[in-house]
């Protein structure tokens, strides 16, 4: 027998769960699964390289509903299982093990596999990517017999994770080929900032490091730099950025290149087909409506809630204001907005004190704000970029009536 839903989301991670909570809050009564290639119930992914991988939250403690809830809301899970393929004209979702299901509407909410080092020696064993529950059990239980961690990659789940493995009383190395850590996400002082709190807290960190490969028989033994010196360790964790997941989507004949591309209503190209989180490629006003993805639980939440009141025939569009918030040591960075092509940063509050924010402008406006141990400059922050963008279409409204 054919399997049929009103709607099938696939992928049950934030955006996925949250477009099927979403649904049914606003009165939707047809038919919704979610079908997800992780054998667990949806469950919230930024501990993973916070409290979870430090064995301060269990597993339990990070769901985004218990079981009962999706049961009492007739949310059929379809877990272990992975979509390989879809028929657009057919309605028509194929998982790796055979089976067809149709659906009404897709909601395409994958998410993205971590980017792989390419070079030799990244599948030894001991290299740890962390993107799911299975990622992280795994590297921890081989942490007792690791001295020394190398970790690939000065973003935030590379920098969190360096916290969190130097706490356990790791020696943690931390590469970065760029010459700041956060290069991608923050302005220069933020970055000079963590590069200070993890050299204070013991971290070796590496700038403008390139991993050459990485050496061993069976095992990691070591990572050889492109300089030629080599860092003896046990264990690698690349943190590296994704790989949208958007494979069968693409093959279907989606529009879209580092993810698919969605309008403002989620909408992909094809027909009755929504795509949403970490993998869509969305206008966004607070980045002057380029085409961008965000890697955050607020967008994930934000464009889960927009795809199913659209399904519903609901009149809405994507317009949240971006945020983000990182844990390291006893440190909350909470970001506002989005700060590339900003032209001016101002940092307001003394960095010494541990407590500070950073204010980024462009053409004079406020575009974003990152807020360390500071919550009172975060929520004006968020005042102050969401009027910056008012202000921006307020002068756009007039430039084109001029
Ligand atoms: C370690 C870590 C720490 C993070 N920390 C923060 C943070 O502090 N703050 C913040 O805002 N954001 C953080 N993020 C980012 C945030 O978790 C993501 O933006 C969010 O999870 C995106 O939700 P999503 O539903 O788009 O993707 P995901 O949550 O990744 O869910 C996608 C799901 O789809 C499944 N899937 C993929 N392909 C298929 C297929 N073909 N068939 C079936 N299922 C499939 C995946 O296995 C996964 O379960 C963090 C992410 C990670 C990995």
């Amino acid at each position: 027998m054919t399997l049929h839903y009103d709607v099938l989301i696939v992928g049950g991670g934030h955006a996925g769960a949250q477009a099927a909570i979403a649904l049914r809050q606003n009165g939707f009564t047809g038919s919704i699964a979610i079908v997800g290639d992780e054998p667990e119930l949806p469950y919230e992914r930024p501990p993973l390289s916070k409290e979870y991988l430090a064995g301060e939250k269990a597993f339990e403690r990070i769901l985004i509903r218990p079981a009962a809830f999706w049961e009492s809301r007739q949310v059929a899970l379809l877990l272990g299982r992975e979509i390989v393929a879809v028929d657009a004209a057919a309605r028509i979702a194929r998982t790796a093990d055979g089976a067809a299901i149709g659906y009404g509407k897709l909601i395409w909410a994958t998410g993205g596999s971590p980017r792989l080092l390419g070079c030799a020696g990244n599948d030894l064993k001991g290299v740890h990517g962390i993107r799911n529950r299975a990622d992280v059990d795994r590297l921890a239980s081989e942490l007792d017999g690791v001295a020394t961690v190398v970790v690939v990659g000065g973003g935030y789940i590379g920098l969190e994770a360096a916290a969190v493995l130097t706490k356990l009383g790791k020696r943690v190395v931390v590469l970065e080929a760029l010459d700041r850590v956060l290069a991608r996400v923050a302005g220069e002082a933020l970055s000079r900032f963590f590069e200070h709190e993890h050299r204070a807290h013991g971290v070796d960190l590496r700038l403008g490091a390139f991993v050459d490969c990485i050496t061993g028989e069976d095992r990691v033994r070591a990572v050889r730099l492109s300089d030629g010196s080599s860092i003896a360790c046990e264990m690698v964790i690349v943190g590296i950025g994704i790989v949208p997941a958007v494979g069968p989507l693409l093959a279907a004949g989606a529009a879209g290149s580092d993810g698919v591309d969605v309008d403002a209503q989620c909408r992909t190209s094809l027909p009755d087909i929504f795509a949403i989180g970490d993998c869509a490629r969305h206008p966004n006003p607070y980045a002057d409506g380029a085409m961008i993805r965000l890697e955050s639980v607020q967008n994930a939440h934000d464009q889960a809630v927009v795809a199913a009141k659209t399904v519903i025939g609901m009149d809405v569009a994507y317009a949240a204001l971006p945020w983000f918030w990182s844990q390291q040591y006893d440190l909350k960075l909470q970001t506002a907005g989005l700060s590339s092509g900003h032209d001016e940063a101002s940092v307001r509050g003394d960095p010494a004190t541990r407590s500070f924010s950073i204010l980024y402008r462009k053409a004079g406006r406020v575009i974003s704000v990152d807020c360390v141990n500071d919550i009172k400059a975060f929520v004006e922050g968020r005042r102050l970029v969401t009027e910056g963008l008012l202000g921006a279409s307020e002068d756009k409204q007039a430039r084109e009536k001029a």
